[in-house]
């Protein structure tokens, strides 16, 4: 490898979705990167379960796309459903053939890419990963970074040109500049239950992706690769310990599809949620992406694929300034994907949040009414998901100037 491209490495500090979607898309454009993840093995996260179609068209061209959507279920359709009345607005996503190769919401978890990504890449003469090395400090030099990991006690330099920070909400990185994440903290926490249990052997009238009015309540129910998963909210005044407890889990289970034994589980999760952003993504020669840079509600599921779309969008512009453009693009790639993340992503998740929990019956009516027509009118529905499926954004973001 010469001289010049192993100086042009780029440090990714997190292997999860993001962080690796920012080493592919790297890779593929000759450019060295040395990712740094503090857990010992790639982890086995459960949160993401869904990628739109924008994400898959990003993630095509280096067979990734492929490879996750032969591991998931493709939801050509998927569905709000009232439980009480079983009426259902269906949302057809095959509108979206003529401007995207992938038309469905893929149903996949989010450790699947991951895990992709690395088996690609393992053996790539451009890629390095380090396990168990977790970034604590930066130095900017003339012209790069020195990254220090702490790997088994001892502290190791990573230099580079660039380091990006996709370690997630708690990001380090982010730490480094001194930036918070600002917003607000949602008052309903999120419970996932993965269940090992062939609900559409039963529910005839699920797809693989229906968000669920019941007369008082609201859950979601999602196919994965080998199971189901459920997300709700602890009722009004439950703890969260008394929402995640085995007891609570099967009644909610149990007001689903009524069962004499208890559901196998196969894993289950509390997560607080928020609607959060940086004040910046970039300073200097460090870049953040992803849940480190923003955070919204996990409804719609645009978290993961809006950091990927940061990932497309940072290496597109890293790649310009390493080539010898003005570093001015980074300070568009934050100002293009801050504001999709504030006026696409948190506004669609925000909306999608209060849509499913609204209780008030006369509301309900109006948001039913609105979701029925819109689905009966082919442009009305086109130009829904559109935004939905992270289409539009990605075509807006490219406006920004
Ligand atoms: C219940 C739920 C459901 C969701 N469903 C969806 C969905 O369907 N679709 C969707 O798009 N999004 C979804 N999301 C959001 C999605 O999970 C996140 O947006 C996504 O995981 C963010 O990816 P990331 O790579 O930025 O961060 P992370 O996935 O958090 O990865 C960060 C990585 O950095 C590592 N790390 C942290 N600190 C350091 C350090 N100092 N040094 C080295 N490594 C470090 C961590 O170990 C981790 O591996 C959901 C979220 C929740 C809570």
């Amino acid at each position: 490898m010469n001289q010049r491209i192993m100086s042009d490495n780029v440090v990714i500090v997190g292997a999860g979705p993001v962080g690796l979607s920012a080493a592919l898309f790297l890779v593929a454009e000759g450019i060295p990167v040395t990712v740094l993840e503090a857990a010992p093995v790639l982890p086995e996260d459960m949160r993401a379960s869904t990628f739109h179609p924008a994400t898959l068209d990003m993630l095509a061209s280096s067979g990734i796309a492929a490879k996750i959507v032969a591991e998931g279920h493709k939801a050509t359709q998927w569905q709000y459903f009232r439980a009480d009345t079983k009426d259902a607005a269906i949302f057809d996503m095959r509108v979206l053939a003529d401007v995207t190769a992938h038309p469905f919401r893929l149903q996949c978890e989010q450790f699947r890419l991951t895990k992709a990504i690395v088996a690609e890449l393992q053996s790539h003469p451009l890629f390095t990963i380090h396990f168990g090395a977790t970034a604590v400090s930066c130095d900017e030099t003339a012209d790069g970074v020195r990254v220090t990991a702490r790997i088994e006690g001892r502290d190791e330099a990573f230099p580079g040109r660039y380091v990006i920070g996709a370690d997630g909400a708690k990001s380090a990185v982010r730490g480094w500049l001194g930036l918070d994440l600002v917003g607000e903290t949602y008052t309903r926490t999120s419970i996932t239950v993965v269940v090992d249990y062939p609900f559409e052997r039963h529910l005839g009238e699920m797809l693989y992706v229906n968000y669920v009015w019941t007369a008082d309540d609201h859950y979601s129910l999602m196919r994965v690769r080998d199971h189901w998963r459920t997300g709700f909210s602890p009722k009004a005044g439950q703890s969260i310990a008394d929402a995640v407890a085995d007891e609570s889990i099967q009644a909610h289970l149990n007001r689903i599809l009524p069962s004499r034994t208890p559901y196998p589980l196969v894993h289950k999760g509390a997560y607080t949620i928020h609607k959060r952003i940086a004040d910046t993504f970039r300073r200097g020669r460090i870049l953040l992406a992803g849940d480190a840079a923003h955070l919204n509600s996990p409804s719609g599921g645009m978290g993961m694929n809006s950091g990927i779309h940061d990932a497309a969008e940072l290496v597109e512009s890293l790649v310009q300034v390493l080539r010898g453009a003005d570093d001015a693009v980074l300070d568009r790639y934050s100002r293009r994907r801050r504001t999709i993340a504030i006026e696409d992503v948190q506004a669609q998740s925000d909306a999608n949040y209060k849509r499913h929990r609204e209780k008030d019956p006369v509301k309900r009516e109006e948001i039913w009414r609105d979701l029925k027509t819109t689905c009966a009118d082919r442009d009305k529905l086109r130009a829904f998901l559109m935004k939905s499926s992270m289409i539009a954004s990605v075509a807006r973001a490219a406006t920004i100037p």
